[in-house]
């Protein structure tokens, strides 16, 4: 039987993982095989994590943090979770390479993953020049035309990136103002590769059968469509989370984020969240974080309970 299991190895789970290893708690972090590492790992430099100055790069913030972690013994699978139960005071946790584990306290720090626009052509182009990572994705569209769908400041921040490879970058936004905070929208408004398209939607991805040619774009204060010519779509419209194998154990809010109180507790005692699984307003690394180091001593708080109710 396990103390604790972390679900999950973003900047949420790894801060788990080095308070709860330095409480001697033993963790073991099951990783998750396809995005190891979170959001972090498809970022470029993060700029506002304290302590870096000169910013740090998402997947070297994501190395330091596993190395800190395993400095104290945490314990790495990497593999998915493939079921969660909640049987006879434990959780029983079933991974990809069909081990089953048992333990006496679980933090979910599962985060979240890329929005697509549910369109059928965004998915026949999917990884044909639709794609949402511009980090991964950019250095294929070395002089060409793109497009970045979003106005926060993931668009802003992929749309900068992408002008190192591509000739020319179009936001497609569906307002006429962007979410992004003041400083990545004065970055993208004087950016001379830099154009908006204001209060449009992309309706369809257009293609020649092998790769993305255009988009049928649709201007949302008058309806009109027009055709407009691109070589890569990038998605940039925000996450959602990652909680499917979870809704059957503990209660999710209507979007599916799992519902905590301010001690990461959620309504099964024993199970605790923490990171962009769990929050829909702050979304940063740095509460990420926090939000891992509270799980962390939440958990071993209710590890230190159970044993004194036993004795
Ligand atoms: P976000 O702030 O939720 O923005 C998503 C954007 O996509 C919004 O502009 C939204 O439009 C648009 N959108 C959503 N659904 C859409 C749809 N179906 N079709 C078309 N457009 C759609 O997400 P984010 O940009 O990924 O940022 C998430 C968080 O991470 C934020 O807190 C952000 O500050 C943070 N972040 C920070 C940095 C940085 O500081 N360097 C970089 C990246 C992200 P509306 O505006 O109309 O809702």
């Amino acid at each position: 039987m396990e103390n604790l299991v972390i679900i999950g190895m973003g900047c949420a789970g790894l801060t788990a993982a080095i308070y709860a290893a330095r409480g001697n708690l033993d963790p073991f972090i099951i990783t998750g095989s396809e995005e190891e590492g979170g959001q972090l790992m498809l970022t470029t430099m993060v700029e506002n994590f304290p302590g870096f100055p000169d910013g740090v790069l998402g997947p070297d913030l994501i190395a330091l943090m596993k190395k800190q972690a395993e400095r104290f013994g945490a314990r790495f699978l990497s593999e998915r979770v493939t079921a969660f139960a909640h049987k006879n005071d434990a959780f029983e946790i079933k991974t990809g390479d069909g081990q089953t584990l048992q333990a006496k306290t679980v933090i979910i720090s599962t985060g979240a993953s890329a929005k697509w626009l549910g369109i059928e052509s965004e998915t026949r182009y999917r990884g044909r020049g639709v794609t949402s990572c511009a980090t991964c994705d950019g250095y294929f569209f070395r002089d060409k035309e793109v497009i970045v769908i979003g106005g926060g400041d993931s668009a802003c921040e992929e749309s900068l990136f992408l002008t190192k490879f591509a000739s020319k970058v179009t936001i497609i936004h569906r307002r006429d103002q962007l979410r992004a905070s003041k400083i990545m929208q004065d970055r993208v408004f004087s950016n001379p590769k830099i154009k908006m398209a204001w209060n449009s939607e992309v309706v369809e991805v257009l293609g020649d059968g092998k790769k993305v040619t255009g988009v049928k774009l649709r201007n949302i204060a008058t309806g009109k469509t027009t055709d407009f010519s691109c070589d890569g779509v990038f998605l940039a419209i925000g996450h959602e989370p990652n909680t499917a194998i979870f809704k059957s154990v503990i209660d999710l809010d209507e979007k599916g984020f799992v519902k905590t109180d301010r001690r990461m507790r959620t309504n099964v005692p024993g199970i605790f969240a923490c990171g962009d699984v769990q929050d829909h307003i702050y979304k940063q690394a740095i509460t990420a974080s926090g939000t891992g180091c509270q799980a962390a001593m939440e958990a071993e708080k209710y590890l230190e309970e159970i044993k004194a109710m036993k004795k």
